[in-house]
């Protein structure tokens, strides 16, 4: 990790970046090249945003957020996670370990039927998508195949981070192959946060007010108030939907409905310690049973012991996620562990060290996981990344066409609203 307690920071930069995350990291490094002056805010005690491994829990890396390096032809954390040596672990063809409801093993011709009916899902959605039709996925695939609600259920709420019935076909057709994958052994967070060394961060800075008024833009935080000619804004759209952060003036309409328009989902992760026993699941291989094809779905789906450390993490998104954020963490927990059980029996009780939930629903600086178009709103990502009055600049995974949600697709919009500055400063 960089040494978050930065020297020589500015005090009237060319430019401000509200936050330390990949779009804000990717921004103020781009800025920096281009000449600019540059001062990064970060509400947070530390650097990363979503992309976030900790090492205090299990006493080896946890990723809290994002951990997949997906798309990695074209991800650049690819290319900086080797460059920097950190291990990559290929995902893309990992295994599967199925289950049926009742629990048993599934058989050969349940592996066959579920990649089957896996790519029949994904092809009515390519179909609809194609033609230009914005509406939910549910509307256009089949639900009466076997193994259907699990595919759904990866896709939904595991993936989207919102139910099968939320996801828009057209924004999925427009989004890229997220393969090849890797995980990273120390941690994709850390990945990311080698993006922040030497740059001149604050962290602990809440930004609560952005007057555009005059020339430039006046920004008040928690910390005092910074003048700049412009500013960089990569909050999630939880965030901005609050109106928490105020503007004077106001936000054009258009921005405030984007922003509600792509509406944060949810991956809660239960990361859950063994004591190096496998319970029969194979290293990193995904963990999947079969439930039945309802919305909202009810499912918690496993990675094994994922870079073979002796933890797995449970999987548990949208309208579930959300309403098990609102209780304790072991309530999550003892919902994981008993999905488990089912699978594996109750070895896993007595294997079991201790585990606990991601919060990101709570935390106050993100409120979810990654931002959903809603289904009819392709077009929203636009709205919400153009720059206002040429003082204000957008930049955030959900402003990302091409790889959207994802620690790349942030970085790299961070990068384009910086390109976008230096030709009017
Ligand atoms: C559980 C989970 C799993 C994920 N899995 C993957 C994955 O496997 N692969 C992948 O590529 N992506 C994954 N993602 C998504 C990825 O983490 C995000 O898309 C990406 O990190 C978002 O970056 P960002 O810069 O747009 O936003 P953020 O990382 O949220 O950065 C915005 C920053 O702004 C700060 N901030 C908020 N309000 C204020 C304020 N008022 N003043 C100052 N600062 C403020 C925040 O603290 C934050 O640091 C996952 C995310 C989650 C939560």
């Amino acid at each position: 990790m960089p040494d978050p307690t930065f020297a020589n920071l500015p005090t009237n930069p060319d430019v401000v970046v509200i936050g330390a995350g990949s779009a804000g990291l990717g921004a103020a490094r781009r800025l920096l090249k281009g000449g600019k002056s540059v001062m990064v805010l970060e509400a947070a005690n530390r650097v990363g945003g979503r992309a976030w491994t900790q090492s205090e829990s299990f006493g080896v890396p946890v990723d809290m957020g994002a951990s997949w390096v997906s798309g990695a032809n074209k991800n650049p954390y690819a290319k900086i996670a080797r460059k920097s040596g950190f291990k990559l672990i290929e995902h893309t063809h990992a295994q599967t370990d199925l289950f049926r409801m009742d629990g048993s093993r599934a058989n050969a011709q349940d592996y066959k039927d579920y990649a089957k009916n896996a790519k029949a899902l994904q092809k009515s959605m390519n179909r609809a998508g194609k033609k230009g039709r914005d509406v939910p996925a549910s509307e256009v695939t089949p639900n009466d195949l076997p193994w259907m609600g699990a595919i759904q259920s990866w896709l939904g709420p595991m993936d989207y981070g919102v139910d099968f019935d939320e996801i828009s076909t057209l924004d999925d057709w427009q989004g890229k192959s997220d393969q090849p994958s890797y995980f990273v052994r120390e941690g994709l967070g850390s990945v990311v946060a080698t993006r922040a060394e030497g740059l001149p961060i604050k962290l602990n800075t809440t930004v609560t007010h952005i007057d555009w008024s005059g020339t430039g833009v006046r920004i008040e935080t928690n910390n005092g108030t910074i003048a700049a000619k412009v500013c960089v804004i990569t909050v999630s759209t939880g965030v901005l939907a609050t109106g928490k952060m105020r503007f004077t003036p106001d936000l054009p309409a258009s921005k405030i409905e984007a922003a509600h328009n792509l509406p944060m989902g949810l991956l809660v992760k239960v990361p859950m310690m063994f004591d190096g026993a496998r319970l029969g699941l194979g290293e990193n291989n995904w963990v999947t049973y079969q439930v039945p094809n309802e919305i909202p779905t009810k499912a918690c789906y496993f990675i094994a012991w994922p870079c073979g450390h002796d933890y797995l993490f449970g999987n548990i998104g949208g309208k579930l996620g959300w309403d098990l954020s609102r209780e304790h963490s072991d309530v999550t927990v003892d919902f994981a562990m008993e999905e488990l059980v089912k699978l594996v029996g109750s070895d896993a009780r007595k294997h079991f060290i201790k585990g606990f939930r991601t919060d990101w629903a709570n935390d106050e600086n993100t409120l979810g996981a990654y931002a959903a178009v809603k289904p009819g709103h392709v077009g929203v990502r636009k709205t919400l990344g153009a720059p206002v009055g040429d003082r204000l600049f957008f930049a955030g995974e959900a402003m990302d066409g091409g790889y959207p949600a994802l620690v790349s697709g942030a970085y790299t919009s961070g990068k384009r609203a910086a390109r976008k500055i230096c030709k009017v400063i």
